[in-house]
């Protein structure tokens, strides 16, 4: 089980950017095809952009053509947790990470083998470690 860490909006304000705040805290989307690893093939893991949890591999990146970077599975199952989404007259199933609950994306059932899921991820969620 991945431990929770749990800070105050206040904390998060001050150590995101206010794009990143905008998306993690308050569920914001970065407008398609604008997002920094929107079209990335760099190597390496992506990490939470809020609190560091390893999240996806660039193994598992395909390019879906949505505009934001997309992936099949997430690094591990316990990584990314899911919530039912019905917001904006959708219904939609968003991801959060599991370690301190900030939004990621969603994610849709039309995705590539092996798994058939597509996570559809902001960029502005997410920091690339290619160490
Ligand atoms: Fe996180």
């Amino acid at each position: 089980m991945v431990e929770k860490l749990r800070k105050t909006e206040e904390e998060w304000r001050r150590e995101l950017t206010p794009e990143q705040y905008r998306i993690l805290r308050e569920k914001g989307t970065e407008p398609a095809f604008t997002g920094e690893y929107a079209h990335s093939k760099e190597h390496g893991v992506f990490k939470c952009a809020a609190c560091g949890q390893e999240l996806f591999l660039s193994d598992t990146k395909y390019d879906s053509g949505s505009g934001w970077p997309s992936f099949y599975q997430p690094a591990a199952s316990d990584r990314v947790e899911m919530h039912d989404d019905t917001s904006h007259g959708m219904r939609r199933v968003e991801v959060t990470c599991s370690r301190c609950g900030s939004h990621l994306g969603h994610v849709f059932p039309d995705g590539p083998r092996p798994t058939g899921m597509r996570y559809c991820i902001n960029s502005a969620s997410l920091k690339l470690d290619d160490k």
